[in-house]
C-alpha cells in the first residue's frame, strides 16, 4: 500500500476507545490491565467483559443512564412538539 493511503481496517474503525490496551498500543502508557480484575483491559472488555464491573452492577447502571439520557430527550422533544399547542390554547 502507498504511504499516505486511507487504509480502512476493522480494529481502526471500532476500537476508538482510550482502553488501557489501546495507549499501550499507542506509546501512551505502560501496562494494558483492568484496574477492577487485572484482565486485558480492551474495549470489548471495557464495554460488555469485565467480571468485576457485572458483579458490581456497574453495567446495569449504565445500561439504565443511557436509558434515562434517551427518555429524558424524548420528554424534552415532546415538550417542544406539545408547547406551540398550548400556546394556541393559552391565547384562544
Ligand atoms: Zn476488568
Amino acid at each position: 500500500m502507498r504511504s499516505g493511503t486511507w487504509r480502512h481496517s476493522e480494529p481502526d474503525l471500532y476500537d476508538l476507545l482510550p482502553s488501557n490496551a489501546n495507549l499501550v498500543r499507542k506509546g501512551m502508557k505502560d501496562d494494558p490491565t483492568c484496574s477492577l480484575c487485572q484482565g486485558k483491559q480492551t474495549t470489548e472488555h471495557v464495554l460488555s467483559s469485565c467480571k468485576v464491573a457485572l458483579s458490581q452492577g456497574r453495567y446495569t447502571w449504565r445500561h439504565n443512564r443511557v436509558l434515562q439520557e434517551l427518555a429524558m430527550a424524548i420528554c424534552d422533544a415532546q415538550a417542544l412538539l406539545v408547547q406551540p399547542k398550548a400556546r394556541a390554547l393559552i391565547a384562544i
